[in-house]
């Protein structure tokens, strides 16, 4: 069976020393056998830095987010090449945050999660609903549309991203889906992955939203629950480390 991802989504969070401070509580925590795989979405600015202080650690680095573009006249955009240059072996794509704040399309996406394939990076590809849309009954149209999206652009190597439904009203609010609500969105997309490729089952699909060391090992025992991505419980060692020992 494939192992389950744990990912901490830093968001806008860091400095270099409370980097240092928090990997090395992380590394001296880990006990010297993880059931998972680990990775850590920081800010670009600080890729190089956590590069270094993960080596050996067995984490994987993450990024948060990507350019649309190969390269060229974009100001103040990173393209997928520049993070594979730092060793980045994921990156988040269409976080609710990009999304709202600045405006990222279904079809910007999509084109984002192609520009990390092309550059052997694997796109966490993020969906979710949020309160008024799950109220009205629009979640399960509003996580199909988006996921498929970017299955119309990126189609033949579908089974090479990964996807984490994270329902925006659950994000930062301290609100978490019941385990229930999680595996029925996570069974509707692997459903929809299933319907796009043969190879589906080969996709993890993360649940985030307020996941913290309570809930984890309920969320991840579901069966379609492929892992975790972490927002602010990624950014306390001895709540993140919890998290990690549920993943099994
Ligand atoms: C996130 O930002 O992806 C997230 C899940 O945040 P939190 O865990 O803080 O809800």
């Amino acid at each position: 069976m494939k192992k389950k991802l744990i990912a901490g989504n830093w968001k806008m969070n860091g400095g270099l020393s409370a980097n240092e401070a928090l990997i090395h509580a992380l590394r001296s925590g880990l006990p010297a056998t993880v059931a998972c795989q680990v990775a850590l979405c920081v800010p670009s600015v600080y890729l190089a830095q956590v590069q270094s202080l993960l080596t050996g650690s067995g984490f994987d680095l993450g990024a948060q987010d990507l350019s649309a573009y190969e390269g060229g006249a974009y100001t103040g955009e990173v393209s997928a090449a520049m993070l594979r240059d730092y060793g980045v072996r994921y990156c988040l794509v269409g976080h609710s945050e990009r999304r709202q704040h600045h405006g990222e399309t279904d079809a910007m996406v999509a084109l984002k999660a192609q520009r990390a394939l092309a550059c052997g990076i694997t796109p966490i590809v993020c969906v979710g609903e949020t309160l008024a849309e799950r109220e009205s009954g629009a979640m399960e149209a509003v996580v199909k549309r988006q996921l498929a999206a970017v299955i119309h652009v990126n189609g033949h190597c579908i089974s090479e991203i990964m996807v984490a439904y994270e329902p925006v009203w659950a994000i930062g609010s301290g609100k978490t889906a019941s385990a229930a609500q999680a595996q029925e969105v996570h069974a509707l997309l692997r459903a929809q992955l299933k319907a796009a490729s043969s190879q589906a089952d080969r996709v993890s699909i993360l649940y985030g939203g307020s996941m913290n060391a309570a809930n984890a090992a309920e969320l991840l025992a579901q069966p379609d629950v492929g892992g975790g991505l972490v927002g602010g419980a990624s950014l306390k060692a001895p709540d993140f480390l919890s998290i990690i020992a549920a993943a099994r």
